[in-house]
């Protein structure tokens, strides 16, 4: 292993000059791991007119950030992403490097690491150092959950991986904290991205953005049918929530994919999660537990939902909710 390589990287996704959320989130952790091998903490931030975003990752814990702008890196392309972040890690020789499992850092990771030659853990949930070995120990749910792996990557270096979005909280944002802003000029060629952005469409339906809900009204199997989400959306709406829904909803046609929570769906951490007819299967737990507060309603007082719950109402959700919103409309 090069003694070459230093220092732990966090890419900080940005789109349309906008930063994604978990990589804010994930330099929490990262600054951890930076403080307990007595390395630096660097932003990697690639976008046009983004260094606003290279200021808020210092602020977010960073000690510098790397900036690359260009007008090709205004939208996600693989070609002119990958290339700019291997040819920064080829230049700067980071130890680490953690990437956002976002559909962007799921593609643009395992490129930039094949590249590269290393290895690359996909998907992980927790982030520690291997005191005996110094590597990062990155741990990942395997065989359909039900087990954890910590893999470690003790030959390759840059040990690279991806981290599921809202697994971790942003540490509180220091208005005052300065850095180190090193801008690399790294352009792409326009001939050497294969792909063309040729039009942004909006989902049809609507824009489910449930890692930055604040709150989330979950619906399961309970809700009944399609038209029994009506009820669940006019809570969401009164609250200004964001609709969440578990597999057996998905699985019956009921909601898109894009709403499920869980495992094989999105992990949120909301400040409020109401979980609506779900009975907490530790698949669907697995995706909300990160949550602060965690509202169940169930008709049967059984239902596991309750023992992760920090409030737990026991009755019929198509009693409980317009209750509730009744109430609510009151106060
Ligand atoms: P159920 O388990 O059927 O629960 C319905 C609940 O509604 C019951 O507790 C019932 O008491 C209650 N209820 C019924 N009627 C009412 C009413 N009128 N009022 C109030 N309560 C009522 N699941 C996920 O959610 N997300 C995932 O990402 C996910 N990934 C998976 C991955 C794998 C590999 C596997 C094997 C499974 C996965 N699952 C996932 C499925 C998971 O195991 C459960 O099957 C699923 O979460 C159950 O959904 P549910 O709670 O809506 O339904």
């Amino acid at each position: 292993m090069s003694e070459a390589y230093q220092n732990i990287w966090v890419f900080v996704e940005t789109e349309c000059g906008k930063a994604k959320n978990v990589g804010f989130e994930l330099l929490n952790p990262a600054r951890e791991l930076a403080d307990k091998k007595g390395c630096k903490l660097v932003a990697v931030v690639i976008g046009k007119d983004v260094e606003h975003v290279a200021k808020d990752a210092i602020c977010y814990g960073a000690d510098s950030a790397i900036l690359v702008e260009g007008d090709e890196y205004e939208y996600y392309s693989t070609d002119a992403f990958a290339t700019a972040l291997f040819e920064l890690i080829q230049k700067h020789k980071p130890e680490t490097v953690i990437i956002g499992a976002t559909n962007n850092g799921r593609d643009m990771g395992p490129r930039v690491s094949c590249r590269l030659k290393t290895g690359l853990t996909a998907d992980c949930t927790a982030l520690d150092i291997d005191e005996e070995t110094g590597c990062i120990a990155w741990t990942r749910p395997t065989f359909g959950g039900n087990l954890m792996a910590t893999i470690e990557c003790p030959e390759c270096r840059p040990q690279m991986g991806t981290v599921r979005p809202a697994v971790f909280k942003k540490a509180p944002y220091q208005a005052d904290k300065t850095g180190e802003i090193i801008r690399e000029d790294i352009h792409v060629a326009a001939d050497a991205i294969r792909t063309k952005l040729v039009e942004r469409v909006k989902e049809v339906a609507e824009a489910v953005n449930l890692e930055e809900a604040d709150i989330i009204v979950s619906g399961g199997r309970g809700v009944g049918s399609a038209e029994g989400f009506a009820t669940i959306r006019e809570l969401a709406d009164l609250l200004g929530a964001t609709v969440g829904c578990s597999r057996a909803v998905v699985d019956a046609g009921w909601m898109p994919h894009a709403h499920q929570v869980g495992q094989s769906g999105k992990t949120v951490a909301p400040k409020v999660y109401i979980a609506c007819g779900i009975s907490g299967a530790i698949q669907h737990v697995a995706g909300m537990s990160g949550s602060d507060t965690i509202i169940a309603i169930n008709k049967d007082e059984e239902a596991p939902i309750f023992e992760v719950a920090d409030y737990g109402i026991v009755g019929n959700l198509f009693d409980v909710i317009p209750a509730f919103i009744e109430a609510y409309k009151k106060i």
